[in-house]
């Protein structure tokens, strides 16, 4: 290894812009030039880093703009009509929330209302109003806060996971009445498409660069943080704020430990009610029914869509439950600071924070089945006590997946110190692969 002054020597001739950390394991690498269609990966824990920058804002802001239009229409039509004895019922997305609230279940309403309708449309009008302005060259005030914001929602924007409620809701009903599906399902669709799309043609470091005022300062020799917003390499000590964005920083996200272990424990707690009491209530001329999340499995699976049956089982039962466990095995390896297999404990934590949104799908099938089955006195369903235990649970493990920091992990693979240098990290790959090539310091390049 290099002494510490051949490597601080090294680190000087490069730029902040130069450099970067990877936010999944904390490596520290040279960005290197990257083709068309290519994506740089971490040279170590094989995350995603970045793509190439378009230098261009027609593509994001024509997604973005469509989408929205999408968005506005769908909101006007009902996503499914029912008609059942001559009698007729439909329900629109806000109107489906509302339902809820109308049947006492006003938490449930408000998380419901909050990643169908309130997120996915601020983070379009965000976008907008952060590339919009950029575009033409002018600025407007909060632009940088509304960016930071955007960035922060995202993973709450929950629009494709209701649409698969949607789907089990329509077999669900299936057997009882004949179902038509709305514009609203095509035009959801089309709108959870664009929506993607227009997050692929953001390259965010380029419109980073393009928002922040202040001058951004060299990487200097001393110890580096990375911004938790904007991914900005500065020194340490820089009177705590990111010079790029002014966000507070952190050398990792403050208490993570904490935090995921108090937010762990209560969705734990919660996740016993959430599979004992009944998520829905069907009230019919027969008499009444109370179904458990595992009931409503069970129904899916002896009335024949084995598929959805697998589905909702996996979502509802499977992924919560894996999210607890491999959240705690995380935690107490970090804590223990466990050198074992630090890669495949990465990726436990990318699958972990990639697939918890997914668990939301029972909630969004009992808030179409509530708003189109009001046929009193033929057919009622209400949502169950369950139901709000479940969608704490779903809320509690993706902040407390959000809340911890998997640098941890490989924190205890090195000497603090090394991750935030270019040697240090070097040093740390050859180590962790001693079988790889010397790393260039730079990235993994994949198309
Ligand atoms: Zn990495
Ligand atoms: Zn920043």
């Amino acid at each position: 290894m290099m002494s510490a002054d051949c490597l601080s020597n090294q680190r000087q001739q490069l730029s902040s812009s130069e450099l970067l950390s990877c936010p999944e394991c904390g490596l520290l690498q040279r960005r290197v030039a990257l083709g068309r269609g290519q994506v740089a990966h971490c040279g170590r824990c094989g995350g995603e880093l970045y793509g190439v920058p378009s230098g261009n804002l027609d593509r994001p802001l024509a997604l973005a703009s469509a989408a929205l239009i999408l968005f506005v229409l769908a909101n006007c039509f009902p996503v499914l009509g029912l008609d059942v004895k001559g009698r007729h019922a439909e329900a629109a997305l806000l109107e489906a929330a509302l339902q809820l609230r109308t049947s006492g279940m006003s938490l449930i309403a408000g998380l419901v209302l909050f990643t169908t309708v309130v997120i996915p449309a601020m983070e379009l009008s965000g976008v907008l109003y952060v590339l919009a302005p950029l575009k033409l060259g002018v600025r407007l005030p909060g632009q940088l806060t509304v960016y930071k914001l955007i960035h922060r929602l995202e993973p709450w924007g929950m629009i494709e996971v209701f649409l698969l409620g949607v789907m089990v809701a329509l077999v669900k009903l299936a057997h009882m009445a004949v179902i038509t599906p709305g514009w609203a399902l095509w035009l959801l669709g089309a709108f959870v498409v664009l929506s993607a799309a227009t997050s692929a043609s953001l390259h965010p470091d380029e419109i980073w660069s393009r928002l922040a005022d202040r001058p951004q300062a060299d990487a200097g020799s001393g110890p580096l943080c990375r911004c938790h917003d904007c991914g900005w390499l500065a020194p340490e000590g820089d009177r705590g704020l990111c010079p790029r964005c002014g966000s507070e920083l952190h050398r990792r996200k403050p208490d993570s430990i904490a935090r995921s272990w108090a937010l762990l424990i209560a969705a734990a707690l919660l996740y016993i009610p959430a599979n004992l009491l009944p998520v829905m209530v069907t009230t019919s001329l027969g008499g009444t029914q109370a179904d458990t999340i595992l009931s409503g499995v069970v129904y899916l699976w002896v009335s024949g869509s084995w598929p959805l049956a697998l589905v909702v089982f996996f979502a509802s039962v499977m992924v919560p439950m894996l999210k607890l466990v491999s959240l705690v095995l995380l935690l107490i390896s970090v804590q223990r600071r466990w050198q074992w297999r630090a890669l495949d404990r990465t990726r436990l934590y990318r699958i972990t924070e990639l697939v918890g949104r997914w668990s939301m799908v029972d909630i969004f099938v009992v808030t179409m089945l509530v708003a189109l089955v009001q046929l009193r006195p033929l057919a009622s369903v209400d949502a169950g006590p369950g139901a709000v235990a479940f969608g704490a649970v779903v809320v509690l493990t993706m902040l407390a997946a959000e809340a911890f920091d998997p640098r941890l992990i490989w924190d205890a693979l090195q000497p603090s110190d090394a991750t935030l240098s270019p040697e240090g990290g070097r040093a740390a790959m050859a180590a962790q692969f001693p079988h790889a090539s010397p790393a260039p310091a730079g990235n993994g390049v994949r198309s």
